[in-house]
């Protein structure tokens, strides 16, 4: 069939076979974000595209490469979030939610959208899992976050999973590590990428992220940040891995490591599997000190992480993690009949009524096909129903697995009846020692 119509490059559908898997994350992320105290907050898709570029910054490849913006009828410029703190962050001050104490914490199940190359694991509009924490700058918070990162990806059944962490020093700290890159990367002005070229005067650590390979290889004998580091950064990051350690988190000290987007401080984190590719960062963050000051707010440390959940899930596919499997049909009701149609209707509404799952003819099928229908979705229970059932008032429910059949009364101890039944059944029971 030649579709006239295609979805755009770089997207994916998520069919109703898939959908488990996205319950999976979003039950697991939901539950853990919860369970460390954070509460969901929800952003639109597309804010003004000053935010990104405040935020973001505008020498990194997300800015200069990746938005998706249009100018709609006035003249603003509106951009498709490319994740998700810039938003949170703008969403926390505009609601006034800096005001109301301290630690704030929350989470964000979002799509986002980057005008990538699309490959494995890199899309042009992905999903990312974050959370933020504002008004802290104790490294027992960075620990904490990154030990709820930590809980999702154990959660999902992720093995052989690497955490590393780095410290990229605070404004004063870096002025001098820049001094340094700058010298560095000078000597190699005839090599850089253009791209490069205008960062070395603007941002020169940036050039520390170019995916080019020639780049990429300048940059291996790069002065390190931790060098660098400042009195207090230094002890900060010390804490920090004193503070892992006593938890039990394992980590790696990766000095490469400088997060693609421009508002991060001190602690940057990555976790990553070798086993997807190259696109191995499943989850990604760090501190954001100055970030809240930046779009206009009082001085507040923060920080945060992003995972990208089509990622997570194709790490789970690869290792054969389990997915909550989808609820299968309690009942499904057979008709013969006019009359027999409008009684399995009536029926129906009574056992969804108490929760259960069910399902009857739609589509004017004989009775066989019926019953193939009832194979095919799994149904646990099926039920007859006919001129003959109509008149008794009773009707014989099959248990679809063991073929054991009883006769219930189809009058108002209906649901009631079934119900015990479905439960006994449930615990592998006979329905009469209920
Ligand atoms: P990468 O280095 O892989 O490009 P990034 O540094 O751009 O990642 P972040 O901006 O930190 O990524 O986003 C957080 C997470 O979102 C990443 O760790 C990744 O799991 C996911 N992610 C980022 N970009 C994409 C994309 N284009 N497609 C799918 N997932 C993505
Ligand atoms: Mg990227």
């Amino acid at each position: 069939m030649a579709l006239l119509v295609q979805r755009p490059k770089g997207t994916q559908d998520v069919t109703p076979k898939e959908s488990c898997k996205w319950h999976t994350v979003e039950q697991i992320t939901r539950q853990t974000a919860e369970q460390y105290g954070f509460s969901e907050i929800r952003t639109p898709v597309f804010e003004d595209t000053g935010l990104f570029v405040r935020s973001v910054g505008d020498t990194t490849d997300v800015v200069q490469k990746e938005m998706y913006s249009v100018t709609a009828k006035g003249d603003a410029s509106f951009t498709l979030k490319p994740e998700g703190t810039a938003g949170a962050v703008r969403a926390m001050l505009e609601n006034g939610l800096m005001n109301e104490g301290f630690p704030q914490k929350v989470y964000y199940i979002t799509p986002c959208f980057r005008h990538e190359k699309p490959q494995a694991g890199r899309l042009r509009e992905f999903h990312q899992f974050g959370v933020e924490m504002f008004g802290t700058a104790s490294p027992y918070a960075d620990a904490d976050v990154i030990s709820l990162a930590k809980t999702v990806l154990d959660r999902a059944g992720l093995k052989n999973i690497e955490l590393f962490i780095n410290s990229i020093g605070c404004p004063a700290c870096r002025a001098e590590y820049h001094k340094a890159l700058k010298e560095y990367f000078e000597s190699y002005k005839g090599d850089l990428c253009e791209t490069c070229l205008s960062r070395l005067e603007k941002n020169p650590m940036r050039i520390l992220d170019c995916k080019s390979p020639v780049c990429s290889k300048i940059a291996e004998g790069a002065p390190v940040i931790l060098d660098y580091l400042c009195e207090d950064c230094k002890n900060h990051f010390e804490s920090l891995k004193d503070i892992l350690s006593s938890m039990g988190i394992a980590f790696t000290v990766n000095p490469k490591i400088v997060r693609g987007l421009d508002y991060y401080t001190r602690t940057v984190f990555e976790f990553v599997t070798t086993e997807i590719g190259a696109q191995g960062t499943v989850c990604g963050g760090g501190r954001y000190d100055g970030l809240v000051q930046q779009l206009g707010g009082q001085p507040t440390p923060a920080l945060g992480f992003a995972a990208g959940l089509e990622r997570l899930i194709i790490t789970m596919e690869k290792q054969g993690c389990e997915f909550i499997a989808p609820e299968p049909c309690d009942i499904y009701l057979a008709s013969m009949g006019d009359a027999a149609q409008k009684k399995c209707v009536e029926l129906a509404v009574m056992l969804r009524d108490e929760g259960f799952k069910v399902e009857y003819d739609i589509v004017g099928r004989g009775l066989k096909a019926q019953m193939k229908y009832a194979d095919k979705i799994n149904a646990k229970f099926s039920m007859v129903l006919g001129d003959n059932e109509i008149e008794s008032g009773s009707a014989k429910l099959k248990n679809m697995k063991t073929g054991e059949q009883t006769e219930i009364s189809l009058g108002e101890g209906f649901a009631d009846a079934f119900s015990d039944i479905a439960v006994a059944d449930m615990f592998n029971l006979k329905s009469d020692t209920l």
